[in-house]
């Protein structure tokens, strides 16, 4: 009798087990959380810091329909981003407001945009960030070109996102008003973005550096940017911009550069827009890395994934040139890159124009969390399933050592 209750017990626990290992386990403090979020219509970044603080890197909504959209169509992408938001804000000690958000560049897939905008109850269309921005407080907003917004010129920003920016300065007017903060992204900064709950305890190892924007990049000295560019602005476009960050948690290092380019895009030549060259020489090794461009033509070129060499590559795509055969080839070729490491991916939308030769080297898509532990000494990845509100893991890895 003994015997079988012991046995009725054990499968009891294997139970609780396993349904409680069917969810992402709950944050706590000490832990650092980069949740890759899948809307399918743009990219969304949504980061736990080890003390709590949070930060937003971008809320995009294209508001194309024939993106696919996650979980379903019921609601815009940036009010699945903001039920999403909410539900890992249950485990923090604010769940109400965010502490950052940072617009990469002013693209719609990462900010909103008219298409499908609903209007707003004071004054502005809601649209990616500004639909956020309904649900969640934001403490301080960045982007890169606050207050004048006219780099390279005020009509390349407008065009950059046609009809929408007008209704993100609205919102920027509004929230300010509201008691919202606003900064423009200082490029070479040393923890413009920082721990907002206990950052003495993290003084020594946790730092975020601002890389790259505006087509200047950090010289890998104090916090002095340095030109990359002649200012001829036809060489330009919006996505060379973008804001590129580091952030160091121990020995652990992520990379984040919104779409900016490897130079590598053949109707585009000019070696002006190559930043990632000159941004992998002052980034480093790093652990994880959000490909750049969603890992299209221009993007993650030989010299930047052999100075990044990340054990993990995260694709935040959306449609079926994300990423693109030659940079998917490129990234899992190991002549270019001699460190092979694991493939993660939002939506499955790339995965016959890739065929499975390519596609095979990602894990399950969904939602993608890194989950770094105590000190930035190891960490785990998740794949969370993006068509259920409740998150069921999809997939996850052993836990990793931080080399
Ligand atoms: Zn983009």
């Amino acid at each position: 009798m003994k015997k079988c209750f012991l046995i009725l017990m054990s499968l009891v626990t294997l139970v609780y087990r396993t349904t409680a290992q069917d969810y992402l386990p709950k944050w706590k403090e000490g832990y650092m959380d980069i949740h890759t979020v899948a809307t399918g219509r743009g990219d969304a970044t949504f980061i736990v810091m080890p003390d709590g603080t949070t930060l937003l890197i971008d809320a995009g909504d294209n508001g194309k329909l024939k993106d696919p959209q996650h979980p379903d169509t019921t609601r815009r992408a940036g009010e699945w981003l903001a039920v999403y938001m909410k539900k890992v804000m249950e485990d923090l000690p604010d769940k109400e407001n965010i502490d950052y958000a940072l617009i990469t560049h002013f693209h719609d897939d990462h900010m909103g945009c008219v298409r499908q905008m609903l209007s707003g109850p004071n004054g502005y269309g809601l649209s990616g960030i500004t639909l956020v921005g309904e649900y969640v407080g934001i403490g301080k907003l960045l982007d890169r070109a606050y207050p004048k917004y006219d780099f390279p010129s005020k009509k390349k920003v407008y065009n950059a996102n046609k009809g929408f920016m007008p209704e993100y300065h609205k919102f920027v007017e509004y929230k300010v008003s509201q008691g919202m903060k606003i900064d423009k992204f200082n490029v070479g900064a040393l923890n413009q973005i920082s721990l907002q709950n206990n950052p003495s305890k993290y003084r020594k190892n946790f730092e975020i550096r601002n890389l790259a924007a505006n087509g200047e990049v950090w010289t890998g000295k104090g916090e002095k940017a340095e030109k990359q560019y002649s200012g001829d602005p036809k060489l330009f476009d919006e996505n060379v911009n973008s804001c590129a960050i580091s952030i160091t948690y121990g020995d652990f290092k992520y990379y984040n550069g919104g779409d900016l380019s490897g130079g590598n895009w053949p109707i585009y030549k000019s070696q002006e827009r190559d930043m990632e060259t000159p941004v992998a020489k002052v980034c480093g090794k790093v652990n994880v890395m959000k490909a750049n461009h969603h890992g299209y033509y221009d993007t993650c070129n030989g010299f930047f994934l052999n100075m990044l060499s990340p054990d993990v590559v995260i694709i935040d795509a959306r449609s079926n040139n994300h990423p693109v055969s030659s940079t998917m080839a490129r990234m899992t070729d190991p002549l270019v890159w001699p460190d092979q490491g694991e493939f993660y991916i939002t939506v499955d939308k790339a995965r016959e124009k890739l065929s499975d030769e390519l596609w095979q080297f990602f894990k399950p898509w969904g939602h993608i969390v890194v989950r770094v532990y105590e000190g930035g000494k190891e960490y785990q990845m998740f794949v969370l399933d993006p068509d259920r509100v409740d998150y069921p893991v999809k997939y996850k890895s052993e836990i990793k050592t931080v080399e």
